[in-house]
């Protein structure tokens, strides 16, 4: 069983194999962690089934963080998706719902399922459970996307430290966004190469994505990144099983966002001395939060 190094290598055993990626990825996981299929099987389906819930008690709370910054906004947009002035269709409203609903329950201290991090835990489940609930798909296909996105963010983990701190947000949101995005295509039975194309494609627009996080909590732009994170995947997964392909193959796309993370100023790696965390309002707040910190009360939302 080969070690799947690198996306090559994944779609070379997938192409003498004549079996998609998640199969390919149970194998793997068969082969080497030592556990029964059943077993592996029945984990994936207790962790789709916490972003399942997470989604679903996000999307219905409008409590606020305990900082105040976030809270409430997966809520507004669920109610906002049968108004008048709402120009996207249902699947797209619950991809940008879910995706808030997830981190705000993070920023809540509820349980989430880190995917690959915590603060880019929004994007499958935004993805993968609003194709689910909207086109009716069988649970054990959306099962098949979240083994195919692990196996998309665990050999980019190779690759490259999926954190913030290491390499910006575009390891974080960045990634996850490329893992719902493969998961996408695989949901939706396209084939090893479109689903690997998926990820390519929507990696290489999020890029260079600074991480800089308002008072170095992981809210504010989180939050909204996450929320958006959902719809940009279903994009790179229908330009995928269209027949869009990635001019850069993925092992290389991966490669650029390595050395690109490398290249990133310190100020823009979670430090919250660069980009949105050092704009005035985010600083007043900063403010507001160090000193009211050791304080039972809630933080006033920032005023303009
Ligand atoms: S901005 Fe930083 S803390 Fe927030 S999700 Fe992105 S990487 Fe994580």
């Amino acid at each position: 069983m080969p070690n799947f190094n690198s996306f090559q290598e994944l779609l070379t055993y997938c192409q003498d194999n004549q079996c998609g990626v998640a199969e390919a990825a149970l194998r793997y996981e068969e082969a080497y962690s030592g556990k029964q299929r059943e077993e592996i099987l029945a984990g994936m389906r207790a962790i789709l089934q916490q972003m399942r819930d997470t989604v679903s008690s996000g999307i219905n709370s409008t409590e606020k963080s305990m900082s105040g910054l976030t809270g409430g906004d997966a809520k507004r947009v669920m109610d906002f998706m049968n108004q008048p002035e709402c120009f996207l269709s249902p699947i797209e409203m619950k991809m940008i719902a879910f995706g808030l609903a997830t981190l705000e329950e993070n920023s809540r201290m509820k349980r989430i399922v880190a995917c690959p991090t915590a603060g880019g835990s929004g994007s499958v489940p935004a993805a993968l459970i609003a194709v689910e609930q909207d086109k009716q798909v069988n649970p054990e296909q959306t099962l098949k996307g979240l083994i195919t996105a692990g196996v998309i963010g665990e050999i980019t983990a190779r690759r490259m430290f999926l954190s913030g701190s290491a390499a910006g947000c575009q390891a974080e949101v960045g990634v996850a966004t490329g893992m719902a995005a493969g998961g996408l295509v695989e949901m939706m039975g396209g084939t090893p190469e479109q689903v690997v194309h998926a990820a390519a494609i929507s990696m290489q627009n999020l890029m260079g994505l600074v991480c800089d996080p308002v008072a170095g909590l992981v809210e504010v732009p989180c939050v909204v990144r996450n929320g958006l994170s959902g719809v940009q995947a279903a994009a790179s997964a229908t330009m995928a099983l269209a027949g869009v392909k990635s001019f850069i193959p993925m092992d290389q796309v991966v490669e650029a966002m390595a050395a690109v993370g490398k290249l990133m100023h310190p100020s823009l790696k979670e430090t919250a001395e660069g980009g949105l965390a050092q704009t005035p309002v985010a600083k007043a707040f900063t403010e507001r939060f160090k000193s009211q910190k050791n304080s039972p009360d809630v933080i006033s939302e920032p005023k303009e």
